[in-house]
């Protein structure tokens, strides 16, 4: 039977085996998918297992995305750009490391009702997702992107990988049409520190974290007459580029699989 695994630290809280080992018994395919909290030097180790064929794939987050890439043989073109890598493969012999987050987050967003082009983009973070969402975000030809993050050099440090971004001032709120948080606050109950009353209309309010469904900031989105969306589809649509790389098959993706990540 095929293994497949997600790895990470900490690694409790993820929803991805129950999702994969949904889609693999939907599918009929003779796999186990499971999740294993490693150390940063027990990871080398892990990706060898894949190349010698004892594990079949995995699923990369926090902290080791950007970690896995030296282990690798290839990466795609979207994960060299972002230097952040969540799905490694076997093909033909090599290890690839592919970024499926960046097609997460674009297809998320596509089933908005919002039209994103041309629009101004403000994130609030700099961390490890941070980049596959720049990347999205200029593929769909967004007209600026500005970045707050509370620890600023690490949003300078995005402007090395994408010259067209701007960095702003945490706790500062420049004008825009979309707002993403990006940080983790909000996960268990916090608030973001930010005056939202002055915002205006109709503007979108995206929170990347899914669980709790909606966060103070989505809270704020809404009670100021915005759109506010979280970060499950963005999840679901990772898990199923995925999955679509480990089986070659599109799993079918319904009210189930949207029920499968609820009060989790
Ligand atoms: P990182 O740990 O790499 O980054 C965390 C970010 O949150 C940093 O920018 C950090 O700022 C900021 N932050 C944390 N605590 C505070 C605080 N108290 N005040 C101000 N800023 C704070 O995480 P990731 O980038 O990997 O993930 C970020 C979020 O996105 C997580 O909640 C994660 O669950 C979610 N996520 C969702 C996905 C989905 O598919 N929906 C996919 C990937 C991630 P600083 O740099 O100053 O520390």
């Amino acid at each position: 039977m095929k293994k497949y695994f997600v790895i990470g630290n900490p690694i409790n809280h993820s929803l991805s085996p129950k999702l994969q080992n949904y889609w693999l018994k939907k599918n009929d395919i003779d796999a186990v998918y499971d999740k294993i909290k490693l150390e940063d030097n027990e990871v080398k180790n892990f990706i060898e297992e894949i190349k010698i064929k004892k594990v079949s794939g995995c699923n990369v987050t926090i902290p080791f995305k950007k970690i896995v890439i030296p282990f690798l043989d290839n990466l795609s073109p979207e994960a060299v750009k972002t230097q952040s890598v969540n799905t490694i493969i076997l093909d033909n012999g090599k290890l690839i490391g592919h970024n499926t987050d960046i097609a997460g987050f674009e297809k998320a967003i596509k089933k908005i009702d919002f039209e994103i082009k041309e629009k101004q983009v403000l994130i609030l973070g700099a961390g490890g997702v941070v980049s596959s969402i720049i990347f999205a975000l200029e593929k769909m030809h967004v007209s600026q992107i500005n970045i707050s993050n509370r620890t600023k050099a690490k949003a300078e440090n995005l402007k090395t990988q994408f010259n067209n971004v701007n960095v702003v001032e945490w706790g500062f709120l420049p004008e825009f049409d979309v707002i993403i948080n990006a940080t983790s606050i909000g996960l268990s109950n916090e608030e973001i520190n930010l005056d939202f009353s002055r915002v205006g209309k109709n503007k979108l309010f995206y929170d990347v974290i899914y669980n709790p469904a909606e966060t103070n900031f989505l809270k704020k989105g809404k009670e100021t007459g915005n759109i506010s969306e979280n970060g499950k589809l963005m999840f679901i649509y990772q898990a199923f580029e995925a999955f679509k790389l480990w089986h070659g098959i599109e799993p079918e993706i319904n009210i189930d699989t949207f029920k499968l990540l609820d009060n989790d």
